[in-house]
């Protein structure tokens, strides 16, 4: 074991449900940020600090002014600039070790499953239902956890979807069934959001990444957790899977959870 290794990590390695192994686990892992605005800067900051082996970088925009007000791996000198390459040279700088592998491009129904089957994990960063929906289909084909959150104004919420495991856990579609009432929703993307919610719930996953790929905690699958940071006041909520998903209820033929109702909800990256 090197001695860099173990001194860069070792706020990481005194943490008892971390310690070497733990470390070297997250050394090992592959994981695929999917949209790298508000939510997905702060998650790959945190997750190239936190010692990720291999990070995938999905994102076809460019990096413009009206980003910087949230967008915190970006510097004025990006602007124009595509954001999987500004953010891989941003994460570059700060952990040389770091695997950065870019996707300038958008995610589609012909390359998303080519491109999730090499990764261990995801993170639905992403601002719209369309991508959303693909990446819960793709991952759950290919049987990979979802890390999905979204913002909006002072609100965020996130969730983590496994429902390949059967077990009762719902998929992102369970909790946000597909309906014509959904697609002619306003564009979320458009909306306004406070700055420091995306830094909020871009750790969150960060976060629950890390938990994933130790299998450390009570996990987050099957919950789905809410904050305003208007009255800060959080909550979480038990999600079950829906009978009729179109996704994953041919894995829950074998168990008879009740169905939730779920709210409509929206995210900006
Ligand atoms: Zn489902």
């Amino acid at each position: 074991m090197q001695k860099d290794f173990i001194q860069r990590y070792e706020r990481h390695i005194d943490v008892p449900e971390i310690g070497i192994e733990g470390q070297k686990k997250l050394a090992a892992a592959r994981v695929l940020i999917v949209g790298l605005g508000g939510l997905g800067c702060p998650a790959a900051l945190y997750l190239a600090a936190a010692g990720i082996g291999t990070l995938g970088l999905v994102d076809a925009d460019t990096v413009s002014l009206s980003n910087l007000q949230r967008q915190v791996l970006y510097r004025e000198a990006d602007i124009g600039q595509p954001k999987s390459r500004a953010a891989a040279a941003q994460l570059k700088e700060r952990v040389s070790a770091c695997d950065i592998v870019e996707y300038p491009f958008f995610l589609t129904g012909d390359n998303a499953a080519d491109i999730i089957g090499t990764y261990d994990i995801v993170l639905d960063c992403t601002d719209n239902f369309d991508t959303r929906y693909l990446l819960n289909a793709t991952c759950h084909a290919a049987q990979k956890p979802l890390v999905s959150a979204s913002v909006y104004h002072h609100d965020g919420q996130i969730a983590v979807f496994r429902a390949f495991e059967g077990g009762g856990l719902p998929c992102y579609q369970c909790l946000y069934p597909k309906s014509d009432q959904l697609a002619l929703a306003p564009q979320c993307k458009d909306g306004g959001i406070l700055g420091p919610v995306t830094g909020i719930f871009g750790t969150l996953q960060a976060a629950a990444t890390i938990n994933e790929i130790l299998r450390i905690g009570e996990p987050l699958a099957g919950w789905l957790l809410s904050l305003s940071t208007l009255d800060f006041a959080a909550q979480k909520i038990r999600l079950s899977p829906r009978p009729d998903c179109e996704i994953c209820s041919n894995t829950h033929m074998t168990n008879k959870k009740p169905l939730v109702a779920a709210n409509s909800g929206c995210g900006i990256d």
